[in-house]
């Protein structure tokens, strides 16, 4: 089917490396992306600056694209914010890839043309079929190949110990914020200034939304903030400080640290979320145990996402039952394993789905591990392009030497990991809980 486009989903960092790829091999492509802009879901943490250099944030090919339009590359050793990372590098590629992205088109379906996931004739031979919608209409687009590079911003994973949201969670969604606080802006800046402020969350988000916060608690001493951890004990949640192979993330973690021994910031350990109630105006969060917490007026929930699959369900994927990430993939990224957020590069083989043409990469490839690295996945998109191009040599490649954070936990994972070793018999430290 070499007439028909391969459909990118998502004009994200990988997805769109994923089309230069393609592009670079003369393969149409059409990247589908459901926000306005390049890099929606970067822009949503825009206020938040990278652990990674301009070096490991841009992609070969995408920079070869990018270098006849007179784009000038960042100074590779400086770290951008998320706006930075947008409006110096994504938003241009996206220009440079014009007309094949079109913004405001979300993928709501895939499925292969005319046939559900249980028919097994023609898997092979038919066609993908997208579903897209747009605000004129949905429509059907059909692809020789589709690249998932969706992310998984857009599901956050709840307060819920458990996993699901918590007893009275979504009712409490006006005081319940899953995103690092951006004190830029005035009016988040006087949503939690003076404020008691309950974060959960142990990865780099976590730790960027403790500086933060604590920044403010200095310039309002009345601003007080609980820092939620489900694992029994801190541990390495600080990372690996100057051992950090990544330095930018070593130094959050010391940031953080000293803003806890500052006394901004008071530690809860050993706390699952079983309840949020409305007392007042304030919310009380309870354990599964039945330790509540002091009420609080605000919420920062930093525990890391998880793949939305419900537009997949029509395809055969074959997923980690843990991780949901691809089969292949699951043992490399496992957190329970892998604790120290060591990551290896990796390409068509380890993601290859039983649904022929189907790629998941990117964020969303890594399911709920919170090991993933801008690198990795532009590493990924080189050789699914390759695979879809028929480069089969160059698929098998390896091309990419990842660091390798000699951490365990904490900073060196940018969100919560999916296990919290150590948390599971130790009771909450804070005296100011009572039981309810
Ligand atoms: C706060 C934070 C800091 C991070 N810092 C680093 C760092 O320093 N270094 C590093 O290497 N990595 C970092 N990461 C991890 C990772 O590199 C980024 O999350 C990166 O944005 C992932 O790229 P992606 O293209 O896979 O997904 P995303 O950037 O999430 O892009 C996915 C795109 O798909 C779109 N989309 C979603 N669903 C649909 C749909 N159904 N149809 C159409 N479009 C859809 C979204 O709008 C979005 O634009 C960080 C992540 C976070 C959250």
């Amino acid at each position: 089917m070499p007439e028909l486009p391969v459909v990118v989903v998502g004009a994200g960092p990988v997805g769109l490396a994923a089309a230069a790829h393609l592009a670079a091999r003369d393969l149409p492509v059409v990247v589908l992306e459901a926000g306005a802009d390049a890099g929606a879901a970067v822009a949503r943490w825009n206020h938040v600056r990278l652990f990674s250099t301009w070096s490991e944030l841009v992609d070969p090919a995408a920079a070869r694209l990018l270098a006849p339009t007179g784009w000038r590359q960042p100074a590779a050793d400086s770290y951008p914010t998320g706006a930075e990372w947008v409006d110096r590098y994504l938003r241009p590629l996206a220009a440079a890839l014009a007309p094949r992205v079109r913004f405001g088109a979300r993928v709501v379906g895939l499925a292969r043309r005319g046939r559900d996931r249980v028919v097994d004739g023609g898997r092979d031979t038919e066609p993908l079929t997208v579903h897209v919608r747009t605000a004129s209409g949905d429509e059907r687009i059909t692809a020789r190949a589709v690249v998932d590079a969706s992310g998984t911003w857009g599901t956050p994973n709840p307060l819920g110990g458990d996993g699901l949201p918590a007893i009275g969670e979504p009712e409490a969604a006006d005081r319940i914020a899953y995103r690092v606080p951006d004190l830029a802006d005035p009016a988040e800046r006087e949503r939690y200034a003076r404020q008691r402020i309950a974060v959960a969350g142990s990865g780099h988000s976590a730790l960027t939304a403790l500086v933060v916060l604590a920044e403010l608690a200095e310039e309002h001493p009345d601003t007080r903030i609980d820092w939620l951890l489900r694992r029994g004990a801190v541990g390495t949640t600080f990372g690996g400080g100057d051992a950090d192979q990544l330095p930018a993330r070593g130094a959050l973690g010391q940031r953080a640290m000293a803003a806890a021994a500052a006394g901004h910031v008071r530690t809860v350990t050993g706390f699952r979320t079983a309840r949020v109630d409305r007392e007042d105006s304030r919310l009380v969060l309870e354990s599964v145990d039945g330790h509540r917490l002091d009420p609080v007026d605000e919420v920062v929930v930093l525990t890391g996402f998880r793949p939305d699959l419900a537009w997949l369900s029509e395809i055969r994927l074959d997923l980690d039952p843990v991780l949901q990430a691809p089969r292949g993939l699951a043992p490399l990224i496992d957190p329970n394993v892998h604790s120290c957020g060591t990551v290896y590069p990796h390409g068509v083989a380890e993601l290859a789905q039983p649904e022929p043409g189907v790629y998941l990469v990117g964020m969303k490839s890594y399911g709920r591990a919170p090991t993933f690295l801008a690198l990795t996945g532009y590493e990924q998109v080189r050789s699914v392009a390759a695979a879809i191009a028929g480069d089969h040599e160059a698929a098998a490649r390896v091309e990419l030497v990842l660091p390798e954070t000699g951490v365990c936990g904490g900073a060196g994972l940018f969100d919560e990991p999916a296990d919290d070793a150590g948390g599971c018999c130790a009771a909450p430290v804070d005296s100011a809980l009572t039981r309810a």
